[in-house]
């Protein structure tokens, strides 16, 4: 098949244009306020949570040097800054298994607690470095037990505004999902999708994606010997809380690809996060050249957001496929490494009421799909605010899934989760907004 050009709307180089923080501010505190603030009921706002001290005012004075953290860092990372501590070349190593089992296999916060280190080393430590997460704005439980956490991070500039992200867990009785973004908002506009119609602010670091993984472990209690949180709600008896990772929360994962890939070796290093690659899910929009890679270098399951199966409409829903299109995207996915039986492709296919949701249309999904180890996950759709897409009829979204699935493929349903905190798939941007339109209120009155 002749491949089709976008014209010039697609960059492969998304962070080339210069994309502006388009959010305001959310809110600023006042002394009096900073402390756990209940908005409404299932929703906190943990204004500076972190325990070091805010680190956003000395950015507008370039002189005060920051104190960066250890946690989030790679072992690369972590031995440089080690070196730079003035730890001598002959204990590096030595030092960066030590710090690393610390930060990533018991969670550590504070330095004094590093009890098998000197004291004096820790003391130096603590003087150069925190061992501080991303700040967290916001957190929201949902009636079903999701958790959704607006994450405030570091302006990268003096004078910049501090991003936000969000990251969302999702608890079952046997298992705990965390999804967790890659980017602040997206440079790619799925039209169905509400990341997508927020403009591209900046990639996130390898230390801002695990720190993602550290917040949710601190806040529901997924460390040795730490406790779940008091409201205990939707948390599993598992030993693991979190016991799978999706990057499926906000951004293209592969137009982040080095940062993500060192993400990844950190969450699946037996000795930090230990996270098996098997359950560790890469969603991608079909960004094919780097598909390849992704097998090799990352080793990750891969989840493919299909949404369509002819390119004309898939065109308009995932507008990247104007540049890959189908037949490419299935191409590269048959070319994944390692698929089998137990290792499969997964794809994601969005219920779009009278738009993809025919029984002729899933037929030609399995038509698309033969030979390709596949689960196909059916997803209704998630409304926003402003959106021209409804969810197909639960009724049509079962014959989808009976056709697909006679023709051998699983095809579960995926449950919508976290509906009333706007943490369901494609309404992370929404939550934020509504989040500081009510904060500006609360502010506005409380300030009045
Ligand atoms: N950017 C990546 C990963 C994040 S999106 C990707 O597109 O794959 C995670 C999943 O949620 C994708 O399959 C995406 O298509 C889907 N999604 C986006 N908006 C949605 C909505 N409003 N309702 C249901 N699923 C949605
Ligand atoms: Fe970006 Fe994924 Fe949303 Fe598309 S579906 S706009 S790629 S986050």
């Amino acid at each position: 098949m002749t491949k089709r050009r976008a014209s010039g709307v697609l960059n492969d180089n998304p962070l080339a244009s210069s994309a502006k923080f388009a959010w305001g501010e959310a809110f600023s505190l006042s002394d009096a306020q900073q402390r756990p603030l209940v908005i409404r009921a299932g929703l906190f706002y943990f204004p500076r949570m972190t325990t070091q001290p805010d680190r956003r005012e000395p950015v507008a004075e370039a002189s005060v040097a920051l104190k960066r953290s250890l946690a989030g860092m790679t072992k690369a990372e972590l031995s440089a800054a080690l070196a730079e501590a003035g730890v001598p070349a002959a204990q590096n190593r030595m030092r960066v298994t030590q710090l690393w089992n610390w930060i990533y296999a018991r969670g550590a916060q504070d330095f004094p607690d590093l009890t098998n280190i000197a004291k004096t080393l820790r003391a130096d430590l603590d003087a150069r470095f925190t061992l501080a997460r991303p700040e967290i704005a916001a957190e929201q439980i949902s009636e079903d037990g999701t958790r959704k956490w607006l994450l405030r991070l570091e302006p990268q500039r003096p004078g910049e505004r501090a991003p936000e992200i969000e990251t969302v867990y999702i608890p079952e009785p046997d298992r705990g999902t965390l999804c967790i973004s890659s980017q602040v908002g997206c440079t790619l506009t799925c039209t169905f999708c509400h990341t997508g119609t927020q403009r591209l602010v900046r990639n996130l670091t390898p230390a801002e994606i695990i720190g993602q993984i550290l917040v949710a472990r601190d806040r529901i209690g997924d460390w040795p010997g730490a406790s779940a949180p008091a409201d205990g709600r939707g948390i599993p008896e598992a030993e693991r809380k979190i016991t799978n990772i999706v990057l499926m929360g906000m951004g293209e994962p592969l137009y982040n690809f080095e940062n993500v890939k060192d993400a990844v070796a950190v969450a699946s290093d037996p000795d930090a996060l230990s996270f098996s690659k098997r359950r560790i899910t890469l969603s991608t929009s079909g960004v094919v050249p780097m598909i390849e890679r992704a097998g090799a270098e990352m080793g990750v399951m891969l989840a493919i957001s299909l949404h369509a199966v002819r390119d004309e409409l898939r065109d308009e829903l995932v507008p990247i496929n104007r540049k890959y299109p189908i037949a490419e995207l299935l191409a590269a996915c048959r070319a994944y490494p390692s698929l089998s039986n137990a290792r499969r492709i997964t794809f994601e296919y969005v219920m779009l009421k009278g738009v993809n949701d025919s029984v002729a249309e899933a037929k030609e999904l399995v038509r698309l799909l033969a030979g390709i180890p596949a689960k196909i996950n059916l997803i209704p759709f998630n409304p926003w605010p402003g959106t021209r897409y409804e969810c197909s009829d639960w009724g049509q979204i079962e014959r989808f899934a009976d056709i697909v699935n006679r023709a051998g493929y699983a095809s579960p349903i995926r449950t919508p989760r976290g509906r009333d905190i706007m943490a369901a798939c494609g309404q992370l941007k929404s939550a934020s907004e509504k989040l500081k339109a009510s904060a500006l209120r609360e502010n506005t009155a409380a300030s009045a």
